[in-house]
């Protein structure tokens, strides 16, 4: 969670600063994060070679310029694509983003950053019941932190599926002071207080996996939060879990042997 980026004080775990954050009034928080999103909104993207020019019949064709390709980075004007099976954001919401002009281009992807949801722990597999929890997870970065959208671009649930949260083409709201070029990855659920499920774990690798490929990140570009930030999060069990996925031999880091990604493992 991010809200531990909130928290001005450091406090003993994610729990008690939930409940310090309930304390304070997540409303008088939203200053604190406006360093997390900022600026203008970015403009619709535009392609600049779709016009048809109408010539004479005898006139030779004329040369049509290819189409940029799309970027590495999913700035203004790259597309979008999301990895496979990745379930859509109207699935679960028909709320767009809250406040456009706070909210940024992710700009050339570099990293990816492994969270928790660090409230209580959640089981539940349903659809409906996890299609609910986002919206509440949503509402309280939206209404609680006064954050334009949801702060994560994805994220895994008990069942192992994985539902787009923020778009990909935006900066999220996930590490404070480093959200810029880094992708959020949320699992459902406190890990200090539950471990995760095989299907979480086995999803969180072949999502990581899938993202590193899109954008080229190596494995030690891939954190968990509390790598980058005073925090928890993603707590101990998926932390444990995450150093050992990409470690040498680990589940992660065997899934991309066939690349370069991983050459920097001792
Ligand atoms: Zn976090």
């Amino acid at each position: 969670m991010d809200e531990s980026a909130a928290n001005p004080s450091p406090s003993p775990g994610p729990v008690d600063r939930r409940d310090v954050l309930r304390l304070v009034g997540l409303a008088g928080l939203a200053g604190l994060l406006a360093g997390c999103q900022s600026q203008s909104a970015i403009p619709d993207p535009v392609w600049p070679n779709d016009l048809q020019v109408t010539r004479p019949p005898t006139a030779p064709p004329i040369p049509v310029p290819p189409r940029p390709m799309p970027q590495p980075g999913p700035g203004p004007g790259a597309v979008v694509t999301v990895p496979d099976g990745v379930i859509r954001r109207l699935q679960w919401t028909r709320s767009g983003i809250a406040r456009p002009r706070d909210i940024n281009p992710l700009g050339r992807v570099s990293r990816i950053t492994v969270h928790h949801e660090g409230v209580t722990p959640f089981s539940a597999t349903g659809q409906d019941m996890v299609a609910a929890r986002l919206e509440q997870v949503r509402r309280a970065h939206v209404n609680g932190n006064g954050w334009a959208d949801i702060g994560y671009h994805y994220i895994i649930d008990p069942a192992g599926r994985v539902w787009e949260g923020r778009s990909i083409r935006f900066q999220g709201a996930h590490v404070s002071g480093q959200n810029e070029n880094n992708i959020g990855v949320m699992c459902l659920g406190n890990y200090e207080l539950q471990s995760p499920t095989s299907q979480t774990t086995t999803r969180l690798d072949r999502l990581l996996g899938d993202l590193m490929r899109q954008y080229r990140v190596p494995i030690n570009r891939v954190f968990t939060h509390r790598e980058l930030d005073k925090t928890a999060c993603p707590g101990a069990s998926l932390q444990r879990y995450m150093n050992t996925t990409r470690a040498r031999g680990g589940r992660l880091a065997i899934a991309l042997a066939d690349t370069d990604l991983v050459s920097t493992l001792a």
